[in-house]
């Protein structure tokens, strides 16, 4: 009997894409058929990568990783894009205590807007835990270094945006 793919949505700025990121996807890919990861446009949050920049970075890092993911830019509800995609699941990392608050909310209300699609939380890996976008920008701003935390080729692209 052939049943339904499970579509998951994996929503996020990406700005840049980190290790913890790709850890996340990494391990969201198997639990699902289809991995959509959404980029979102996010002007809100001023990002240092244009929307287009960060597709093609987070496209360039997951294509070793799995055949059955997609990257796709969205701009609307997060719920309205996961229906579109079809899915049944968002996936989102929980890092520290300080993430859980703004998880928890935002699961609780995605859920009275569609209480079909089921938010599901990975635990951060131990070692990834402290990685965020944020912080590696900051340090890079500082000078300091960034490979412990991003993709190689994101060292450079994190590089060239800040001398450019
Ligand atoms: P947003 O603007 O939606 O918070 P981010 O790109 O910062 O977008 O994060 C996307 C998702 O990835 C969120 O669920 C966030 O908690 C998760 N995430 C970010 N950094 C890490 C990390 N180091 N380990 C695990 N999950 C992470």
């Amino acid at each position: 009997m052939s049943r339904r793919p499970h579509i998951g949505v994996y929503p996020g700025t990406f700005d840049p894409i980190t290790l913890g990121h790709v850890d996340i996807i990494r391990r969201g890919a198997h639990l699902v058929d289809r991995l959509v990861i959404g980029v979102t446009t996010n002007p809100s949050k001023e990002p240092m990568f244009t929307v287009a920049e960060r597709l093609a970075m987070v496209r360039r890092e997951v294509a070793e990783l799995a055949a059955n993911i997609d990257v796709v830019e969205f701009d609307s509800l997060l719920m309205d894009f996961a229906e579109a995609q079809g899915a049944s699941l968002i996936l989102r990392g929980l890092r520290a205590v300080a993430d859980f608050e703004y998880e928890f909310q935002m699961a609780g209300m995605n859920q009275q807007l569609n209480d079909d699609i089921e938010t599901v939380f990975l635990m951060a890996d131990v070692a990834l835990q402290p990685i965020a976008s944020r912080l590696v920008k900051e340090i890079a701003r500082y000078g300091g270094d960034i490979s412990k935390f991003v993709p190689a080729a994101v060292v450079t692209d994190v590089r060239a945006k800040l001398q450019g």
